[in-house]
């Protein structure tokens, strides 16, 4: 694996060079929205600067030129999940508008009542709250994946979970809360035996590690662009294209049809623009095919390299910190520190440190039942990305010292 030059990387990210507080900025929130580079922002001067018009039905050369750019964002992100054809990626606001597509979508389509819907106790409530407000529709039943007390999912409870019933299995790729890296691979490869299919949330893999929905045999997949270095408002579903067209439209309106009448049934265009209801968010969706653009140019094994060494100093650091309890200690992880301090309540933590130009975030990371799981609810959170220095690691875990002798 080529090294990541550090310095190059902070480069292209202006953001990174201004202080909070009369401090440095050391910004650790990245599972909650990353930086965007320079080459991101560059997108949206160029795009209302030059081109900025409707897509898709334009006879005019700047419909043409935005189309243009939008369909090739579309095969770029195609080409970034080694999805096979293009028509399989819709794009979205984000992976809870993606998760809501599949709940509302294939889930209205394919679920009854006695049916059951796999989730994991590691997810996100984007993954979970879609699921309980169908099943209070629907009638069917959500079951828990269980976690030990390593934050690490139990592969066997996940087998005995299965029953002839068993539609579906809704889990993350990487937890935000703790960072676990969940083997998908093989889970898909189970639900697949049993006949299910699998919806994987790929928010927290995508920014960390290369992704490949065909080696991984995922039915759906969905990410957000403001956590891999885009922007926010555009993000992405991936659905096998046999599946995406037997699907009925989510939201009605323009884009998405073939004809509309009052005397005969409305029919719908074909995949993907039958799920892309409504003018979208078409500068974002470009800036957010640079993103991913950008992070091929550094390279995800690059990334997923460096910010083990960074996960694992701090990991490291912050260990020798009397009364610090670290949650989520999977042997698989991203880059994400989740921890409780005896004495120091984290929302003081996260106010105090930002004095000290430290930004984490602290809170229960809209994962509830994992916390609650744990007898906490809140912990602060620390996470890595790629422009992120080990000199970083080291002013974070100092000003975490000095917080916690205010605090105590
Ligand atoms: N899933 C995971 C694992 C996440 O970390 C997040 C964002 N924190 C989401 C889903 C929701 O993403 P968004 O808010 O961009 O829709």
């Amino acid at each position: 694996i080529p090294a990541l030059d550090v310095a190059a990387v902070r480069a292209d990210f202006p953001i990174l060079a201004r202080e909070v507080h009369g401090k440095p900025l050391v910004y650790l929130d990245n599972a909650a929205t990353s930086q965007t580079p320079r080459q991101v922002t560059e997108v949206f001067s160029d795009y209302f600067g030059r081109y900025n018009a409707n897509i898709h039905r334009g006879l005019h050369t700047l419909s043409d030129e935005a189309t243009a750019a939008f369909e090739g964002s579309r095969e770029t992100v195609r080409a970034f999940l080694g999805a096979r054809e293009t028509r399989e990626i819709i794009f979205t606001r984000g992976t809870t508008e993606a998760i809501n597509l599949v709940a509302n979508s294939w889930g209205r389509a394919n679920l009854k009542p006695g049916d059951e819907v796999l989730v994991s106790r590691l997810e996100h409530h984007s993954n979970i709250v879609p699921w309980q407000l169908l099943a209070a529709e629907l009638g069917f039943t959500l079951k828990v994946i269980p976690v030990d007390s390593r934050g690490v999912l139990d592969l066997e409870a996940y087998h005995a979970l299965f029953t002839e019933r068993t539609r579906l299995v809704a889990v993350n790729h990487v937890s935000n809360a703790f960072g676990t890296i969940n083997p998908v691979r093989e889970m898909a490869a189970v639900a697949h035996e049993h006949g299910a299919r699998i919806l994987i949330d790929g928010a927290q893999a995508t920014p960390h590690q290369p992704v490949d929905v065909v080696a991984i045999d995922a039915d759906f997949y969905a990410f957000s662009g403001h956590k891999v270095y885009g922007p926010t408002g555009a993000g992405v579903l991936y659905g096998k294209a046999s599946l995406l067209e037997a699907m009925p439209p989510w939201q009605g309106g323009g884009e998405m049809i073939k004809t509309v009448s009052f005397e005969s049934p409305t029919t719908f265009a074909g995949i993907p623009h039958k799920f892309e209801a409504g003018t979208p968010a078409i500068a974002e969706v470009i800036a957010l095919g640079r993103a991913l653009e950008w992070v091929q140019g550094v390279g995800l094994d690059a990334i997923a390299a460096w910010e083990a060494r960074l996960l694992a100093h701090a990991t490291t650091q912050v260990s020798r910190i009397d009364g610090l309890r670290l949650l989520g200690t999977a042997p698989d992880k991203a880059g994400v520190l989740s921890f409780v301090v005896e004495g120091a309540h984290a929302q003081d933590i996260g106010l105090l440190i930002d004095q000290l130009g430290v930004a984490i975030r602290t809170g229960h990371h809209c994962a509830q039942p994992l916390l609650a799981h744990f007898g906490v609810d809140a912990t602060c959170r620390a996470s890595f990305a790629a422009y992120n220095t080990l000199e970083e690691v080291d002013v974070f875990v100092e000003s975490l010292e000095r917080v916690i002798g205010m605090v105590r």
